[in-house]
């Protein structure tokens, strides 16, 4: 790894040096025993890092892709649907679900914060059954996480028959998301944030109420088809070709999470979220401090909104400048906050090396 840049922005995140080197592999015969057997056990551990028993699928696709594919797999033109945007990422699910003629009751909350479960039955009780649910996990333009368990009981209580369509592109593997026992019917995550690979692969898991939907499902669609998909499945193979060198780096970056074991991981995100959130509190008199709700933090990116006066742009450059790369803020609020990505692979001293660096904040107020 590039020792010099500390890559902190929310995905691509940084590839650790075992993914880097396995990817690298010569290409093999995705129509062979060797494929196949590189696919179950690729499957078998995302099973686990999803806690499911759920079908999964892959695509060579970014997160988006996936995103896509829930809704054209699912859903018909005109089903009724209940769609619950917290920031940038939900506004594109509501986006991919209107363009492909879903009625939607599409809700919204001011930029940090989230939905909670009793607001969701109140809404789904009145506005009357939904064919489905779609819904943002970790928000990854705000640094807010909806409560995904508590969204579910709303959702399968109010009607067993919904379905339960989550974006957790940026919260699987970083934060708990029990697909099984949170009755998920898809979850959908990509392959640059928490699993420590290059951009490149959607993946998806699907459940047996979701394949059902599926086959009532009216919607176009060829390459997304779940169908071309369970074609392969009993063969651990893909319809189309998969792309081999990413499934290298899947494979050795599962490894290593299952080495470190899910609980381990989603504890060290844990740690390195409150060590951020700590520093922060450290910089209120800087001129920093939490953008979301503080009940509702994520523990894979953290929204900083900056006090007024210190310009954000120049702060991100200042912050390159010294090989500390953040992500930017997003929408409307752009000029308003900046990021920074701790999912993957990440550790406590990156996160030093972070505040280390932002002492040139006050630098930056004094020049205005
Ligand atoms: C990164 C991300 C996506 C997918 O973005 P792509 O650029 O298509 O990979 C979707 N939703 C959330 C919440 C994300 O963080």
């Amino acid at each position: 790894m590039d020792q010099q840049i500390n890559l902190r922005v929310p995905g691509p995140t940084p590839v650790p040096d075992r993914v880097l080197h396995a990817q690298c592999r010569q290409m093999i015969n995705h129509r062979s025993p060797e494929f196949s057997a590189l696919m179950q056990s690729i499957t078998g551990k995302l099973k686990t890092l999803f806690q499911t028993q759920n079908d999964i699928i892959i695509y060579p696709s970014s997160g988006t892709g996936g995103l896509e594919a829930s809704v054209v797999n699912t859903l018909s033109p005109g089903d009724r649907v209940l769609g619950l945007t917290i920031g940038y990422f939900g506004d594109r699910y509501m986006e991919i679900a209107k363009e492909f003629g879903i009625d939607l009751i599409r809700l919204e909350k001011p930029w940090g914060q989230v939905f909670e479960g009793d607001e969701v039955a109140d809404a789904l009780r009145k506005h009357g059954p939904v064919k489905a649910v779609i819904v943002t996990h970790n928000e990854t333009s705000t640094g807010a996480t909806n409560p995904i368990r508590d969204i579910s009981r709303a959702v399968k209580e109010y009607n067993p028959e919904s379905l339960l369509l989550v974006d957790s592109v940026s919260g699987l593997g970083s934060m708990p998301l029990p697909v099984d026992e949170w009755q998920i019917d898809i979850a959908v995550t990509g392959s640059q944030k928490a699993l420590m690979i290059p951009p490149g692969l959607a993946i998806l898991s699907v459940s047996p109420l979701a394949w059902q939907a599926h086959e009532q499902s009216k919607m176009p669609r060829h390459y997304w088809d779940f169908s071309s998909y369970r074609k392969y499945m009993d063969k651990h193979q893909t319809p189309y070709t998969p792309a081999v060198s990413l499934y290298y780096a899947l494979d050795e970056a599962t490894d290593m999470i299952m080495e470190e074991t899910l609980e381990g991981v989603l504890a060290r995100h844990r740690r390195v979220a409150n060590l951020t959130r700590q520093y922060i509190r450290e910089y209120e008199s800087r001129g920093l401090s939490l953008f979301a709700d503080p009940d509702h933090l994520s523990d894979s990116v953290t929204a900083v909104r900056v006090a007024d006066g210190i310009d954000v742009k120049q702060l991100l450059k200042e912050m390159k400048a010294q090989g500390v790369i953040l992500g930017s803020g997003q929408g409307k609020h752009t000029s308003e906050y900046f990021r920074i990505g701790h999912l993957g692979w990440v550790h406590e001293p990156d996160i030093v090396d972070v505040f280390e660096k932002l002492a040139i904040i006050d630098s930056l107020k004094s020049k205005v």
